[in-house]
């Protein structure tokens, strides 16, 4: 007998590479070519760090009332956290406790599997269709709770919301979660429905569509009655969560909401240029409301043109998975990024 019997053993999520050097075309992480807002800069510059001997606010409060302001939702149903990892992490650690399975697709964010193995949360991947569609009638299972990303990564694909609701209508006694980390960009959010359905939580994040990863800031919209369990998760866990710069910071940049429209529109507008260039390329996808592509090319196989790309300083994201080993999780950067990355592929193809 050892120690190492009683070891919590898990096999951790691996993020994607973040290199050292400079002069690479990083589009292997969904992370927003584009600075946050103005104020964030300025606030940065000129911030008291006298401030940070004292411990910061534990209810988040400025935070929260940035958020209750932009999305008019009162504070009683908002939640704060470390980025959306940590607000989801907690919610499985809350809502997540039944011996029957929790569900979530084969293909989807690899960080659920993760958390559930770590909790030891009984867990089933439902395999989604050949178009990289959820079929919805496979969550209308007994189930210990569910999990979707939508639009889901890293396949990029929306679920309508009506579908959304079919599978939080048809499931009253577990919490369903959906993880909208990138719905910002044209996707669908079903926020409104937490009005609806006391057993929704919907969680967002600041990383991608308010270029904020390294700050890490997220955050969910459920009941009050949701959102009172998963605080009092949190505070059995770690009451100062968000530091002083992540709180402030984070309700500068969604004050700003026309930076925050323009810079996402800009992403919205490269992407649907990139998605044509790829096409000419003879490369297929779902379409994506996304900021990324998750695209495979009718005749090169995936690890060919990851390493071609590699080669040429471009780094994007690919998994040696079942079903996803040809594809490419291609980010969407700068207009001049993208423009690098098409020459390159051009090149690669002899087009
Ligand atoms: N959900 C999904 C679907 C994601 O792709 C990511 C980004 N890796 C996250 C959540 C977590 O993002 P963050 O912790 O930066 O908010």
């Amino acid at each position: 007998m050892s120690w190492e019997d009683n070891v919590r053993k898990v096999v951790p999520y691996t993020p994607g590479e973040q290199p050292k050097v400079k002069n690479i075309i990083k589009i292997n992480t969904n992370e927003n070519p584009y600075p946050p807002a103005p104020a964030v800069q300025e606030a940065l510059r000129t911030m008291d760090v006298d401030q940070f001997r004292k411990y910061p606010d534990p209810t988040c409060d400025v935070l929260v009332t940035a958020l209750s302001d932009f999305y008019k939702v009162d504070k009683e149903k908002i939640f704060v956290g470390v980025g959306s990892d940590d607000v989801l992490a907690m919610a499985f650690l809350t809502f997540f406790n039944s011996d029957k399975p929790v569900l979530f697709p084969d293909i989807t964010y690899s960080f659920y599997d993760v958390w559930a193995d770590l909790y030891r949360i009984p867990y089933r991947q439902i395999p989604l269709m050949d178009d990289f569609s959820v079929k919805i009638d496979d969550y209308f299972v007994p189930n210990g709770g569910i999990i979707l990303a939508n639009p889901n990564a890293p396949t990029g694909a929306q679920l309508p919301i009506d579908a959304v609701e079919e599978v939080i209508k048809n499931n009253p006694d577990v919490v369903v979660i959906v993880d909208e980390a990138y719905a910002d960009f044209g996707g669908q959010s079903v926020l409104p429905l937490i009005d609806k359905y006391d057993n929704l939580l919907v969680v967002q994040t600041f990383s991608k569509s308010r270029s904020m990863a390294g700050m890490r800031v997220g955050y969910a919209f459920g009941c009050k009655k949701i959102i009172k369990y998963l605080l009092d998760a949190k505070f059995s866990f770690n009451s100062y969560t968000m530091n002083m710069p992540a709180l402030e910071l984070g309700a500068l940049a969604v004050k700003d909401r026309a930076y925050f429209e323009k810079t996402v529109s800009m992403i919205i507008n490269t992407r649907e240029r990139v998605k044509k260039q790829l096409i000419e390329l003879g490369f297929e996808f779902a379409d994506s409301k996304t900021n990324f592509i998750f695209a495979r090319h009718k005749e090169k196989s995936g690890k060919e043109i990851f390493d071609f790309l590699r080669a040429n300083n471009i780094l994007v994201r690919r998994w040696d998975a079942p079903r996803i080993s040809d594809y490419l999780r291609i980010s969407i950067g700068t207009d001049e990024e993208m423009d690098i990355l098409i020459s390159k592929l051009k090149e690669f193809l002899n087009k």
